[in-house]
């Protein structure tokens, strides 16, 4: 694309007033910026909205105005230090603009635990827009032959999975172990199902309400579901597992999930905190439990590079398949409220304008 034919104005969606009265509105108005070192500017094409946006809609970080970091697009300018090459090049932008390449986590090829990273929608403008300026060394290829709109949720909903199937294999649960997805049946938790159960074989137990989310839990390959509205979770999951989950993933968007994990597991088990939970979410667990059960207590906001290319590969063959709702880029501000009142089941992604 010749810098010719790039605009200066664009149509994307801006938050205003975030706080309590947040809003979202569709302008086409909104600057495209320039590529500077090291950067490039990605057309995109389509982008996922992820649960967590909703704490920039209500002003619990002070995000950008534009938010969004699914997005899938391809390359069509490229800044000061960036081969020509690139050009062209189908991407996946991320939650990682990208990270500073010098503290003790980039030096180990570890850049998602950067002492002070950048991220996407947070610290730079998002991919609710139609030209967003991306970090070169940050992005990932999109392999060939995968639809962008399924390569969408992988960039953050997936790649938060693998970090929490990474975290899993570190604490060595056993292959046929029980592993409870509290949230099962959102963005985050189908996916974890379908990685835990396919990738790992591990038997899950998929906690969430509703029948939408119940009928996605259990063809993502759940063993068990259960509503924690309408049944009581401590007594079910004994029930099925006798001492309990070896594994707790806590992906929900209900403080009570917090509370009630340390009950649902054995002895040595894990509970990972996924995801950024609402910032008025806390773990409260006694410290004379934690040290009885001997349980490990972890947190997973994102995963690395390697995950992220790997579960490209698995959704290309087919084996992780995430469910995504593709809606008109006009329906932005109504997938916000519908994240606010978790009524989305698996994923939307939006079409972004031509
Ligand atoms: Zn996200
Ligand atoms: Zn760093």
């Amino acid at each position: 694309m010749k810098a010719s034919s790039i605009p200066t104005t664009q149509i994307a969606a801006v938050i205003k007033n975030p706080g309590p009265d947040g809003t979202v509105h569709i302008t086409n108005t909104h600057p495209v910026e320039t590529p500077g070192k090291n950067q490039v500017l990605v057309k995109l094409a389509f982008s996922g909205i992820c649960g967590s946006e909703v704490r920039a809609l209500l002003g619990w970080s002070n995000y950008k105005p534009v938010v969004g970091h699914e997005g899938v697009g391809t390359v069509v300018q490229a800044g000061q230090d960036v081969p020509d090459s690139i050009l062209g090049q189908r991407v996946g932008v991320k939650w990682l603009h990208s990270a500073c390449g010098q503290c003790s986590h980039c030096k180990a090829s570890s850049a998602h635990h950067c002492a002070t990273p950048v991220f996407t929608g947070l610290h730079v403008q998002g991919t609710l827009q139609q030209y967003v300026v991306a970090d070169a060394r940050y992005l990932t290829k999109i392999p060939d032959g995968l639809p962008g709109e399924v390569a969408a949720p992988l960039l953050c909903a997936g790649l938060t999975m693998a970090g929490a199937i990474a975290e899993l294999d570190r604490q060595q649960i056993p292959s046929n172990g029980w592993v409870v997805i509290s949230g099962s049946g959102g963005g985050l938790g189908h996916i974890g199902v379908q990685m835990a159960s396919r990738l790992r074989a591990y038997k899950v137990i998929a906690v969430d309400s509703g029948t939408s989310k119940r009928d996605l839990s259990l063809r993502c390959g759940a063993e068990a579901f259960i509503d924690f509205e309408t049944e009581n979770v401590e007594k079910r999951v004994k029930a099925i597992t006798g001492e309990g989950a070896h594994a707790c993933l806590i992906v929900s968007g209900s403080e009570s999930a917090f509370e009630l994990a340390p009950r649902l597991v054995r002895n040595a088990a894990l509970l990972a905190v996924i995801g950024l939970p609402p910032a008025t979410f806390n773990f409260p667990l006694a410290a004379s439990a934690l040290a009885s059960k001997a349980l490990t207590v972890t947190g997973v906001m994102v995963g690395s590079e390697q995950q992220m290319v790997d579960l490209l590969q698995h959704a290309l063959a087919g084996v992780i398949d995430p469910v995504v709702q593709v809606e008109e880029f006009s329906q932005v501000p109504q997938v916000f409220e519908k994240l606010e009142n978790n009524q989305v089941t698996g994923r939307i992604v939006v079409k972004i304008p031509e």
